[in-house]
C-alpha cells in the first residue's frame, strides 16, 4: 500500500497526528516500537490519564514554561476545549480536578488510550507496532520514507516524527528522534531532566530522618547562590531517601538545574516556607501567644498543631532548642529562630535523578527551525515533529499532554493538506 504520511511513535502526539491526517483523507502508517500504543499517556497523572487542563490558554502557556509561547499559533487551530470535545465525542466523559487538571470519569487510563486507537482504527490508519524505525529516509532536502531496524523500507513524502524524549524509557521513549532531526540539519538544544526529583547529601537526607514525611501547600524557593529567590512554588513536597519530591518540588526542579548550569553551582539552596500565608513576625507572635497562654507546657506540646509533628521536632532540634522548654525559660531570640525555620528552611540540593528518571525531557529540536502553525521543519520539505520531542515542556498536570495533542493535531493536519493540495 501506497502511504501519504508515516507517523512514527503512538504517544499521544502521534495518535492525535494520525487522527488528524487520517480526518483530512490520508492514507497514513502508524508505526510504533512498543507492542503497545500510548503507554506514557497511560501511566500520567498517576495512572488515571490526565487527558488536559481545563485553564484558559494563556494560564496554560504560563505553565509550559519551556517555550510555552511557540504553542499560541497551534492552539488557535486546536486548543484543550477541542481535545476535551475530542474526548467526549468519542464517549470519554471528563472530569476537573484540583488546578485545572481533566480526568476521565471513570478514572481509568486504560479507556482513554482505548478510546485513542478505537478512533484511529475507525479511519483505516494502518498500525505496525513491535517495530522499531532506525532512521528517516531523505533525499534532495526531501522525506521519502523510513527505514526499520529490520533494514526495510517504506517509501511516503511526509513522515511526522512523534517518537517522545528521553524520560522512563521503559515506555518506548528512548531519544531516538534526536539523530534523525540532525541528520536533516535540525539544531538539537541541550536536554536536562525536568518534572524531577531532587538528591541531596544533607545529613539529615542522608540519615533519613525526615523520609515519608509529607508537608502540605509549603512555597518551595529556589535560590540563586547569593541568596535571591529565582522561583517559588506552592503545593505538597515530600522527603524521600535521596532528596525531595512531590509536585512543588517536581516544578522547581527545572529552575534548580538551570541555575545550577548557569552558576557554575555544585550546590543550590532551596528554601521551605511551611506558612506562605504568615509573615515571619506574625509567625513569631502567634508561637510567642501559644507558648505564653501555656506557660508550663513544653514548646513541643503547644507548638504541635503548627506544622506535623514530626517536621516541629526537627526544627526545634535544628534550632537547638529543648523541646520540653517551657515559656519560663524561653528566650525570644529562640522563638524568633522558630519562626525564621518554618518560613526558610534552607536545604542544600546537588542535583537531580537523572533524565531517564524524570517526568518529562528538557530541550530537545529547537523551535527557531519548525514551523508553529504547522510543525513542519524549516530544513527538510516534508518532515514534521510533534510531542516531547521538541524544545517544549511543562509541568505535570496535563500540560505536556495538551501539547503533544496540539502539535499533534497541527503536523497531521498539515501533513495531510500537504498531499491533498499538491
Ligand atoms: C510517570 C509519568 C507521568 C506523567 N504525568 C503527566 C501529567 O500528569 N501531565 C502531563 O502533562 N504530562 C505528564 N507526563 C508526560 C507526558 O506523558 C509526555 O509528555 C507525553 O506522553 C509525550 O507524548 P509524546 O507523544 O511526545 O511521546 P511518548 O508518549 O513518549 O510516545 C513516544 C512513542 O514513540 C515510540 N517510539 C520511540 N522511538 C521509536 C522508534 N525508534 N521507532 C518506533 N517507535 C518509537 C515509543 O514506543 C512511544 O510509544 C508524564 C510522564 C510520565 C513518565
Amino acid at each position: 500500500m501506497n502511504f501519504n504520511v508515516i507517523v512514527i511513535g503512538g504517544g499521544p502526539a502521534g495518535l492525535m497526528a494520525s487522527v488528524a491526517a487520517a480526518e483530512e483523507g490520508a492514507a497514513v502508517l502508524l508505526v510504533d516500537k512498543g507492542d503497545k500504543l500510548g503507554r506514557k499517556l497511560a501511566i500520567s497523572g498517576g495512572g488515571r490519564c490526565n487527558v488536559t487542563n481545563r485553564m484558559p490558554v494563556d494560564e496554560i502557556i504560563k505553565h509550559i514554561p519551556g517555550n510555552g509561547k511557540f504553542l499560541y499559533s497551534a492552539f488557535s487551530e486546536f486548543n484543550n476545549e477541542d481535545i476535551i470535545r475530542f474526548f467526549e465525542k468519542l464517549g470519554i466523559k471528563l472530569k476537573e480536578e484540583d488546578h485545572g487538571r481533566m480526568f476521565p470519569v471513570n478514572d481509568s487510563a486504560k479507556s482513554v488510550v482505548q478510546a485513542l486507537l478505537n478512533k484511529v482504527k475507525s479511519l483505516n490508519v494502518a498500525i505496525k507496532v513491535n517495530t522499531s524505525v532506525e532512521s528517516v529516509l531523505y533525499e534532495n532536502g526531501e522525506v521519502k520514507g523510513i527505514k526499520l531496524k529490520n533494514k526495510e523500507k517504506i517509501y511516503a513524502p511526509n513522515v511526522i516524527v512523534a517518537v517522545g524524549g528521553k524520560s522512563v524509557p521503559y515506555t518506548g521513549s528512548t531519544g531516538d528522534g534526536y539523530a534523525w532531526a540532525k541528520a536533516a540539519g535540525h539544531t538539537i538544544t541541550e536536554l536536562y531532566p525536568t518534572e524531577v526529583p531532587l538528591t541531596s547529601d544533607e545529613p539529615f537526607i542522608k540519615q533519613r530522618t525526615l523520609q515519608g514525611l509529607s508537608l502540605r501547600d509549603v512555597a518551595l524557593t529556589v535560590r540563586n547562590p547569593k541568596g535571591k529567590a529565582i522561583k517559588t512554588h506552592r503545593w505538597d513536597m515530600i522527603f524521600t531517601h535521596f532528596g525531595l519530591s512531590g509536585p512543588a518540588v517536581l516544578r522547581c526542579s527545572q529552575f534548580v538545574v538551570k541555575a545550577m548550569k548557569k552558576y557554575n553551582a555544585q550546590y543550590i539552596n532551596i528554601t521551605v516556607d511551611t506558612k506562605p500565608d504568615q509573615n515571619e513576625e506574625q509567625l513569631f507572635q502567634e508561637l510567642n501567644h501559644l507558648a505564653k497562654d501555656e506557660p508550663k507546657k513544653a514548646v513541643k506540646n503547644v507548638w504541635k498543631g503548627i506544622v506535623p509533628e514530626r517536621y516541629l521536632l526537627f526544627l526545634l532540634d535544628y534550632i537547638g532548642l529543648s523541646e520540653d522548654k517551657t515559656y519560663h525559660d524561653l528566650a525570644k531570640e529562640k522563638i524568633r529562630e522558630m519562626a525564621k525555620a518554618l518560613k526558610e528552611f534552607p536545604i542544600k540540593i546537588n542535583g537531580t535523578l537523572p533524565i531517564e528518571k524524570a517526568f518529562i525531557t528538557g530541550g530537545g529540536v529547537s523551535l527557531k527551525e519548525i514551523n508553529p502553525k504547522e510543525m513542519a521543519s524549516k530544513k527538510m520539505e516534508g518532515l514534521y515533529f510533534c510531542g516531547e520531542i521538541l524544545d517544549i515542556h511543562g509541568y505535570t498536570g496535563g500540560y505536556n499532554i495538551t501539547a503533544a495533542f496540539v502539535t499533534g493535531h497541527a503536523a497531521g493536519k498539515s501533513a495531510a493538506a500537504r498531499i491533498i493540495y499538491s
